[in-house]
């Protein structure tokens, strides 16, 4: 049978690999953006595929209640809540925006929940039952070592903490849930200096998907699928 997967913020970066990484493996692909009219690369990756583009706003709720609606009880095998932003440029003591904060955890922590709340159905009656929330090794508190960035960091600390939460609230229905870090990647978010290519972040954290366990649900890995303190 075809596996299906749901990847959001698939219009640039890796999730944009992502979708078009997994449409190339003959995976059902639901590609999820703001703006989907607008987005020629993302329907380039995808073309001559099983795939269909869909509007969503991960902070907004309305949004995600219509995809909810748009995709009724299709089975999910693996959702990807990939979508995140950085939190801006004021993100030091003194220096706080705290606007940009309350933005930031919307998209970065409420998003991912809001997402996989809507969709648990849908995963819970896959084949393979797996929600992977990408977060950071920013939001690891047990490897800070520094100050600023704030706003970035509580947001996946906080993504961090849901997702274990989610992986309990899901346990009774056999769903994974997982925190991934995709390494520091070459996008908008990661910048020019960064040493992993997006396509490479892309199929390492769908290697470390695949080989993932139920018994690896409420785990934070790297995207080679080594384990991270939270
Ligand atoms: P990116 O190139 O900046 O792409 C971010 C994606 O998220 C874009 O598709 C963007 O869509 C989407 N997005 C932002 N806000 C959204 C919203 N409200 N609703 C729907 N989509 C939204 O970033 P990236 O590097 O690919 O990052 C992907 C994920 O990896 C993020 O969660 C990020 O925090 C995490 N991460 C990245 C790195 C890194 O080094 N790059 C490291 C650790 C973790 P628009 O085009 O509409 O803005």
């Amino acid at each position: 049978m075809t596996s299906c997967v749901l990847v959001t913020g698939a219009n640039r970066g890796i999730g944009l690999r992502l979708a078009g990484q997994y449409a190339a493996d003959g995976w059902r692909v639901h590609a999820c953006c703001r703006d989907p009219g607008n987005r020629a690369d993302l329907r380039q990756a995808v073309a001559g595929h099983d795939a269909v583009v869909h509007a969503l706003d991960v902070g907004d709720r309305r949004s995600i209640d219509a995809l909810k609606a748009e995709l009724g009880d299709e089975p999910i095998d693996v959702l990807i809540n990939n979508a995140g932003v950085g939190g801006g440029d004021r993100q030091t003591f003194g220096d706080i925006d705290y606007e940009a904060w309350e933005e930031t955890i919307r998209i970065n922590t409420f998003g991912p929940y809001r997402v996989s709340e809507a969709l648990a159905d849908n995963v819970a009656g896959s084949e393979k039952r797996t929600i992977a929330n990408i977060s950071s090794r920013m939001g690891s508190i047990a490897e800070c070592d520094e100050g600023g960035e704030s706003i970035y960091r509580s947001s996946k600390t906080a993504l961090n903490m849901v997702s274990l939460d989610l992986a309990y609230d899901l346990k009774a229905r056999g769903v994974t849930v997982l925190a991934l870090h995709p390494g520091w990647v070459r996008t908008d978010m990661g910048g020019a200096e960064a040493p992993i290519t997006p396509e490479d972040a892309a199929a390492a954290l769908r290697r470390t998907i695949a080989a993932a366990t139920f018994a690896d649900s409420g785990s934070f890995l790297d995207y080679d699928g080594t384990r991270l303190p939270w």
